[in-house]
């Protein structure tokens, strides 16, 4: 399971290119809360924000989920299973005062970057 949230893939590090272009700094690959065993691909801890890249393939994209044929009922049930475990982060970051970010991996990474550098400073004004 772990290993199908793979680090520095190329969306990953377009996004941070963006990023880092707009003077936002982060940390990588750290676990939002340390009870929770797992991590986001970017996080400002500051202002508790994290961010994660999805694939489309593992986690389920609509515009380009392609379950294969074969062991298609297979397949169907692990995307499902990423997806309720991704909505499952989402509410204990929530429920811990973290904001949760989701970035297709087919997002304009200047788009993707724009969105958070947003959110990130509305947070910083609170
Ligand atoms: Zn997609």
């Amino acid at each position: 399971m772990s290993r199908q949230r793979t680090v520095d893939t190329q969306p990953e590090l377009a996004l941070r290119r963006a990023l880092h272009a707009a003077g936002m700094r982060y940390r990588l690959h750290q676990r939002p809360l340390t009870a929770l065993r797992r991590s986001a691909d970017l996080i400002f801890p500051g202002t508790r924000v994290a961010v994660f890249v999805d694939g489309c393939f593992w986690h389920g994209c609509r515009e380009h989920r392609s379950i294969p044929r074969s062991n298609h009922r297979w397949w169907k049930d692990k995307i499902e299973r990423n997806q309720r475990r991704d909505r499952d982060t989402d509410n204990q970051l929530k429920a811990a005062g973290w904001i949760s970010i989701r970035v297709w991996e087919h997002d304009d990474p200047l788009v993707a970057a724009a969105v958070i550098r947003d959110i990130v400073q509305g947070r910083l004004k609170r």
